[in-house]
C-alpha cells in the first residue's frame, strides 16, 4: 500500500452503491465494500447483507415505539431489547466473542440507517458501541476482553464512556477524578457529567489521574472499566434536556469505587491517548448518525411538499421550497462523500494500527466529517421544519424532533470550536495549535 497523500488518497478504497431512495426509504447511503485494505474485511458479503437486513428490521420496529416515547417524553426502553433481538449490540465485536465482526465502514453504514430513526436511538449505539465497547476492544487485555466483550454483545452489560466532568469538558486534562492503588484494586473518586447511557450502564470506561503525591512526577491520566453495580457508584439521570428525551444522559459520582487491577485499559498513564483514540470512533458515529438525519429530513420534505397544497398547487412546485430541498440534497451528497472517505481511512487505519500516517488521517477526517455533517444535519433539519410550516414546529412530526435532537451533535464528542481548531492546526502546522 502506497503512503497516503497529505489530504486525499487518490486510490478509491470503496465501491459506491447509490441505493438511497427518497420515496420508500430502503436501506440507504453508501455500500462500503472495502477491497484494498491490508487485511480482508472480517465479515463476508452475506454476513454484511444480513447485518444490514437486521438493522433495517430493527429500524422499522423501533420507529413507532420511538415516536410514541418522544411524544410522551420518556426513555425508550425497547431500544436495548430490540437491538439484542437483532444482534446489534456487538456490531464491531469479533465473532470469536459472539459479535458481528463489522469493520468501521460496515458499522458506520449501519449507523447511517439507525440515525434516521433519531439522534437519541443512534446516541445509545455510540455510547454502548463506539465509545463504550471500542476502547475495550482496542486497549483491553485478553482477560478483560474475555470478561466484558461477550457481555457487551448479549446486552448483559451495557456500556458508557465517562470523560467529561463538571469542570472539565473541552479540556479533559482539567479533570479532577483520581485513583489510588490499594492492594489488588484501584480506588476511584470523582464526578463525571453529561454521560450518554450513564444511568443505564452496567460498566463505564472512566478516566482519572493518580492521586497527587507531593513532589511526585507529572501525573498522567489512566483509563479503567468500572462496574456500576457497586456501593461506590451513584448515578443521577439528567432530564432537563432540549432534545433526546428518549435516550439516557446522566451524571455519576465515584465514592471510593473499586476496580480490579485487571480493569486498567492499556498501561497506567495511557488514558489521554485512549480517550483521544476513542473519540475518533465516537466522532465518526456522530457523523454517520447525522447523515441519517439528513436522509430522513430529505425523505420527509419530498413526501410532504408533494402532498401539501397552497396557492393552488403542491408546495413542491414553489421555487423557494425547492431551494430548501436542493440545499438538503446537497448536504446529503456532500456529507455522504466525506463520511465515505473518513470511513475508508478509518477502516485502513484499523487494519494497520502501527501506520502513523493512516492514524493521523483517520483522526483528522473524523473531526472534519463530524464538524461538517453535524452542521449540515442541523441546517437540513431547520430547512425541513420550514418546509413543514406550522406542523414543522411540533414534536408530532419528524423534522421538529430531528431539529431539537441533532443540535447536541455540534457539542458532544468535540464542539464545533474545538474541531475547527483541530482542522486549522492540521493545515497550519502543529506549532499553531490554538488550544495549547
Ligand atoms: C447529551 C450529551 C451527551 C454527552 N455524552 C457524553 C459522554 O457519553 N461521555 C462524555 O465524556 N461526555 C459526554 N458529553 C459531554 C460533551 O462531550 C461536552 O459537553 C463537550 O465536550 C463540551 O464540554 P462542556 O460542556 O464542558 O463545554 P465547555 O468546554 O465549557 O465549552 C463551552 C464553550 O466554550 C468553547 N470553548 C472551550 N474551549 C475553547 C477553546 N480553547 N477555544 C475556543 N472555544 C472553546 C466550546 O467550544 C463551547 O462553545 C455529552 C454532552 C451532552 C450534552
Amino acid at each position: 500500500m502506497a503512503e497516503p497523500s497529505r489530504f486525499v488518497n487518490a486510490e478509491p478504497l470503496l465501491s459506491f452503491d447509490r441505493s438511497f431512495s427518497y420515496n420508500n426509504m430502503p436501506f440507504a447511503g453508501f455500500a462500503l465494500a472495502v477491497h484494498s485494505v491490508a487485511e480482508p474485511a472480517i465479515m463476508n458479503a452475506n454476513q454484511a447483507a444480513q447485518l444490514y437486513a437486521d438493522v433495517e428490521a430493527f429500524c422499522q420496529e423501533i420507529r413507532p415505539i420511538e415516536e410514541l416515547c418522544y411524544v410522551e417524553h420518556r426513555f425508550n426502553d425497547q431500544v436495548i431489547p430490540l437491538a439484542k433481538r437483532y444482534g446489534l449490540l456487538g456490531m464491531i465485536v469479533p465473532e470469536s466473542f459472539g459479535g458481528r465482526g463489522a469493520n468501521a465502514a460496515e458499522y458506520l453504514r449501519a449507523l447511517v440507517r439507525i440515525g434516521r430513526e433519531g439522534t437519541g436511538v443512534r446516541t445509545f449505539f455510540s455510547g454502548h458501541v463506539s465509545i463504550g465497547t471500542y476502547p475495550i476492544l482496542k486497549w483491553g487485555s485478553p482477560e478483560l476482553q474475555a470478561r466484558y466483550l461477550p457481555a457487551a454483545v448479549t446486552g448483559e452489560k451495557i456500556f458508557a464512556f465517562g470523560l467529561t466532568e463538571p469542570e472539565a469538558g473541552s479540556n479533559p486534562l482539567e479533570m479532577t477524578t483520581t485513583y489510588r492503588r490499594v492492594g489488588d484494586r484501584f480506588v476511584l473518586n470523582g464526578v463525571k457529567y453529561l454521560i450518554s447511557n450513564g444511568g443505564i450502564a452496567d460498566a463505564v470506561v472512566v478516566f482519572a489521574y493518580p492521586e497527587e503525591v507531593p513532589s511526585g512526577p507529572p501525573r498522567r491520566i489512566s483509563a479503567f472499566v468500572v462496574d456500576t453495580h457497586q456501593k461506590g457508584f451513584v448515578a443521577e439521570n439528567l432530564v432537563a434536556k432540549m432534545g433526546m428525551p428518549t435516550s439516557n444522559t446522566a451524571m455519576f459520582a465515584l465514592e471510593n469505587a473499586e476496580v480490579p487491577l485487571g480493569n486498567l485499559l492499556g498501561e497506567e498513564g495511557d488514558g489521554f491517548r485512549i480517550a483521544m483514540g476513542t473519540l475518533v470512533s465516537g466522532r465518526l458515529s456522530v457523523a454517520a448518525g447525522c447523515l441519517g438525519v439528513i436522509e430522513d429530513c430529505l425523505a420527509e420534505v419530498i413526501q410532504y411538499s408533494k402532498e401539501r397544497q397552497q396557492h393552488g398547487k403542491a408546495i413542491a412546485r414553489h421555487q423557494l421550497v425547492q431551494e430548501h430541498i436542493a440545499a438538503i440534497e446537497m448536504h446529503r451528497v456532500a456529507s455522504e462523500a466525506l463520511l465515505e472517505r473518513a470511513a475508508q481511512v478509518k477502516t485502513q487505519a484499523d487494519a494497520e494500527p502501527t501506520h502513523r500516517e493512516w492514524q493521523r488521517q483517520a483522526d483528522l477526517l473524523a473531526a472534519q466529517a463530524k464538524f461538517f455533517i453535524t452542521n449540515a444535519a442541523w441546517d437540513s433539519a431547520d430547512r425541513a421544519v420550514q418546509v413543514f410550516g406550522g406542523r414543522g414546529w411540533s414534536t408530532l412530526y419528524r423534522p421538529g424532533r430531528h431539529l431539537m435532537d441533532v443540535r447536541v451533535c455540534r457539542i458532544y464528542e468535540g464542539t464545533d470550536e474545538i474541531l475547527k481548531l483541530k482542522i486549522a492546526a492540521a493545515v497550519l502546522g502543529k506549532e499553531y495549535e490554538a488550544f495549547k
